[in-house]
């Protein structure tokens, strides 16, 4: 019994390449839950994982897709039986090991979360990586004091996918919203999931030579890293805090360490991938209650796995707006 799967094989010249390939279950990695996977989604790492593999992919051919959801069909751990949904984000999935863009996965148990109720697996994988990842930002800088009131909340890579579902999860939670980005086309998009100010990324993009500029900012989800981060930091409030998630502008950070020292501002590096699993469950619980379902699904566009190579390219080069699911059995 054969079933679909996008291989990205490396070709002899040094390139790779993603196909939609027949596949079948002995190939698949040994594990000890086999997955039915039902959807799948678009990350930037995936876009990397797709594409030109940026030192994530270990060895070829590949299965990429970081994230998952579906129903389990075996399993060798008592932890899960068949018919049980899970989702999966993280654990170098779709990376060291395949991942989910293919119709069945064998992953390990430990990597697994079961699917929280009232979520399906659709929205699942609407919400994936990208969207887990902006709840456990929000997470942070609530455990640092954040609560609706103190002033606006800026989120930077506004228009992508961590930065939508952190834009809709902070005014549901009655937040003031401000968003940066560089694509002023999606100003009504962003306004529509509860963003009350639409900052320019030109605003925000330029190192100054001040280290504190006025305090302006509650808190932050920052998915864009480099200049802007090293700007926003000499923009936060006395004792604000940013959750740093990402690096689409870049990994580096040319700033001072003088918003620390004068205005007590925290620096909050999230990492989704080795998250331990309270802290998963207690962000999925946290998505089940705190992400409206209809802005979920205003930010969400369907895709296919032939889809993929050209998604892939399209998030790499920071066109993908909000999130993409995938039905891997379309
Ligand atoms: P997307 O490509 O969907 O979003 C990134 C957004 O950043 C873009 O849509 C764009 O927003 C903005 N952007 C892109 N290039 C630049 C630039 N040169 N300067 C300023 N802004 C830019 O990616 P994701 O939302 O999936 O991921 C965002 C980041 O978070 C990535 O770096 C990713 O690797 C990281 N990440 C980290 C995780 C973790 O565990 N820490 C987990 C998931 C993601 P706009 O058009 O609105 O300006």
């Amino acid at each position: 019994m054969t079933f679909k799967a996008l291989v990205v094989d490396k070709l002899e010249d040094g390139t790779t390449k993603a196909s939609v390939q027949d596949m079948t279950e002995d190939r698949l990695p040994e594990a000890e839950v086999l997955v039915q996977v039902a959807y799948s989604t678009v990350n930037y790492k995936d876009g990397l994982c797709i594409g030109p593999g940026g030192g994530l992919v270990r060895k070829y051919p590949h299965v990429p897709g970081i994230d998952f959801a579906g129903t389990v069909e075996a399993s060798d751990d008592p932890r899960y039986k068949p018919g049980d949904a899970v989702v999966l984000t993280g654990w170098r999935v779709g990376e060291a090991h395949w991942g989910g863009y293919a119709q069945k996965a064998r992953v390990k148990a430990d990597w697994l979360v079961p699917l929280p109720d009232g979520i399906s697996a659709r929205q699942a994988m609407a919400v994936g990586t990208a969207g887990f990842t902006a709840m456990l930002a929000v997470m942070a800088l609530e455990d640092h004091g954040l609560k609706p009131g103190n002033g606006p909340v800026l989120v930077t890579g506004a228009a992508g996918g961590v930065g939508s579902v952190a834009v809709a999860i902070l005014s549901a939670l009655g937040h003031e919203v401000a968003a940066v980005t560089g694509r002023p086309e999606t100003e009504s998009y962003l306004r529509d999931l509860g963003a009350t100010q639409i900052v320019a990324r030109e605003e925000l993009n330029e190192t100054v030579k001040r280290p504190l500029e006025s305090e302006t900012w509650a808190g932050c989800v920052d998915a864009v890293g480099g200049a802007m981060l090293a700007r926003v930091l000499g923009q936060m409030k006395y004792g604000a805090s940013v959750s740093a998630v990402g690096l689409a502008g870049g990994a580096g950070l040319p700033a001072t360490v003088v918003p620390f020292l004068l205005r007590g501002v925290n620096l909050l590096g999230i990492d989704s991938v080795l998250q331990p699993y309270e802290n998963r469950l207690r962000a999925w619980q946290r998505i089940s209650q705190d992400l409206p379902m209809d802005k979920l699904e205003a930010m969400t566009q369907p895709a296919t796995l032939a889809d993929l190579p050209q998604l892939g390219a399209d998030i790499l080069k920071g066109q993908v707006k909000g999130r993409v699911v995938v039905d891997v059995n379309a």
